[in-house]
């Protein structure tokens, strides 16, 4: 059996997204800047998929850029509000320690360019206290950028009373809501968002296409300089194919997301429920408050690239945690913020579930991992020593 369980790395293109966009190739190839009908054809489509993304956000169709994904947002939004505000003399930022690298890694930079970052701790639930935040909150503060939902443990954030406390204090409030968008309900004005990231390929829809929505009237800088796309405030061609195929597949997400959402619940508890039944095994973040297809979880004593490895030749593709930090050697600061030890931390496994999965391949799955868990273990020297410890006790 093949089953896929990486859904928060990247989605399979949805059928509806790819249909939409085929013609974007072959008849709708204009440029839309150009004033012939070909590139009127272009802009008409380009006009239509951006009401659909306004449409799924709860805001304007102007309050919509597209960019080239969901690292490009962050980055846009996380610079382009620094450097304006700067200019006002706020050079504060508060964000979180298990943010995806696009954030912390623009941050950082921000930080030897003189500015100053509060990283807020997310406990072992894996969710942020609106307490803490207003306590972090200053004078100078300029920006406050928290995710909507985490990529590797799939905790939810209290994002409405987030957002509320930034509109009280006068402070703009940034979320890298890639994880969220077309999975859980997001509602920008609802929510007191001011300016949010998001990405094509996590819902369905293509690589290298995302979106940035930025309240109207709020200043930012450009990140990107050239023509007059994007009412100028981002340079390039647009990606037109990629920029239909993403409001179809988004539209599609929004319209079936109940009754994914139950089917993928019922799929991640079934998974839980059996993961838990492993010996020192344990479900990282928040039991409830947590994405619907999420499963992240760690097991002592096993290294989880090997883990990987073995899933991947049982025809099980996952993750053992975030993409970004696979190739290193170091765990996750996803699973370091929520207080787990290094060494425990090294034996993550994140399952990511989409509608197309079934309750069979979750049965698949549960019937490969204890094997390959015992497997590893007794090649293991740290679950020799992990054993020892428990006996000696
Ligand atoms: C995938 C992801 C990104 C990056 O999006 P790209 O479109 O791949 O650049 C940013 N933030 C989160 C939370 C993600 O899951």
């Amino acid at each position: 059996m093949k089953v896929y369980a990486d859904n928060a790395a990247t989605t399979k293109i949805s059928k509806t997204a790819l249909d939409a966009m085929l013609p974007c190739y072959t008849q709708i190839y204009g440029n839309p800047s150009s004033l012939h009908t070909v590139g009127q054809e272009a802009f008409h489509a380009l006009r239509d998929a951006r009401r659909t993304v306004a449409e799924c956000l709860g805001c304007e169709s102007d309050e919509v850029f597209f960019t080239s994904g969901g690292s490009e947002s962050d980055n846009w939004a996380i610079r382009g509000i620094a450097l304006a505000m700067a200019k006002k003399g706020k050079k504060h930022i508060i964000s979180t320690k298990f943010e995806h690298h696009a954030v912390l890694h623009t941050l950082n930079k921000l930080e030897k360019e003189g500015f100053s970052v509060t990283l807020l701790d997310v406990y072992e639930n894996g969710i942020v206290r609106v307490e803490d935040l207003k306590n972090a909150i200053r004078d100078d503060t300029a920006l406050v950028t928290i995710m909507y939902a985490n990529n590797e443990i799939g905790t939810i954030q209290p994002i409405r009373e987030i957002g509320a406390v930034c509109r009280e204090k006068g402070v703009l409030f940034h979320t890298d809501a890639v994880q969220a968008v077309g999975h859980i309900p997001v509602d920008v004005k609802a929510d007191n968002i001011d300016l949010l990231s998001l990405s094509g390929h996590k819902f369905h829809g293509p690589k290298g296409v995302g979106a940035l929505y930025c309240k109207k009237g709020i200043r930012f800088e450009n990140l990107i300089e050239g023509g007059a796309q994007e009412s100028n405030r981002r340079a390039g061609t647009e990606n037109v194919p990629g920029i239909v195929g993403m409001a179809a597949a988004l539209k599609e997400a929004c319209d079936n997301m109940e009754k994914n959402a139950e089917k993928l619940v019922a799929m991640r508890e079934q998974l839980i429920n059996g993961i838990l039944k492993i010996d020192r095994s344990r479900i990282n973040g928040d039991r409830v408050n947590r994405l619907p297809g999420n499963v992240s979880a760690c097991f002592e004593g096993v290294e989880g690239e090997s883990l990987l490895l073995y899933l991947d030749l049982a025809g099980i593709s996952a993750s053992s945690g975030s993409a970004c930090t696979s190739g290193s050697l170091d765990p996750s600061h996803v699973l370091l913020s929520i207080g787990l030890p290094h060494e425990v931390a090294h034996g993550s496994l994140r399952l990511s579930l989409c509608e197309e999965n079934t309750p069979e391949q979750m049965d698949y799955i549960l019937s490969q991992l204890p094997g390959i868990i015992d497997r590893l273990r007794d090649m293991s020297p740290l679950w020799e020593k992990i054993q020892k410890e428990s006996n000696s006790k």
